[in-house]
């Protein structure tokens, strides 16, 4: 299996010779690049006042530098638009309006510094698959249980207290190869290495 990234999009080819012999093998597909937060239509259209920062839930959009720097790379609702006044004013009023998933994605922006998500498929099961800036290790959140995710560390090679998304070990051994691929051609290819700034 070989990873590559080509204008910050991944290509997996799962044709490589010597790895076809550890068959068999389940093949990953990336379905989507990026994640996009559902548009709420309930959340308020009125700014909200954050540390002197203009924040529209119901847009997710901000008035500070960060977010303004964001908007121009990602799209609208786009993980790695949300900035730190975003997730505060989120927090403070409508978490709870959220889906577990996104709930849990969005609180891991902000206490693993997931730098972004994405979607793949995997034996027809979708999964989001997220990153820190160090792209070493990755959190994984199936569809099917969206209150639960599950934790893997690139370099060492395991799961989180011993934890696996999977029932059948072999799709656990595919995804654990897909990530540490993509750990690797991400630490080498990676254009953007963003310093996280915890500082409001
Ligand atoms: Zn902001």
């Amino acid at each position: 299996m070989k990873v590559k990234i080509e204008s910050n999009e991944f290509i997996i080819d799962f044709t490589d010779r010597n790895e076809s012999k550890l068959t068999p093998i389940y093949s990953v597909k990336i379905i989507k690049k990026n994640f996009i937060f559902n548009d709420y239509k309930t959340f308020p259209r009125n700014k909200i006042n954050i540390y002197g920062n203009k924040v529209t839930l119901r847009y997710l959009s901000c008035t500070c530098n960060e977010y303004m720097s964001n908007e121009l790379l990602y799209p609208s609702r786009d993980i790695r638009r949300i900035c730190k006044h975003i997730f505060i004013a989120l927090s403070k009023t409508c978490m709870e309006k959220m889906g577990s998933l996104e709930s849990n994605i969005l609180n891991h922006i902000f206490w693993y510094k997931l730098s972004n998500v994405f979607q793949i498929e995997i034996e027809r099961q979708r999964l989001l698959i997220g990153y820190g800036f160090d792209y070493e290790i990755f959190y994984v959140y199936p569809f099917n249980k969206p209150e639960t995710y599950f934790t893997y560390n690139c370099s060492l090679n395991i799961w989180k207290d011993n934890v696996r998304p999977f029932d059948k070990e072999l799709l656990n051994i595919s995804l654990s190869t897909f990530l540490r691929r993509t750990s690797f051609f991400l630490k080498k290819y990676s254009p953007t290495k963003k310093i996280y700034k915890k500082k409001i």
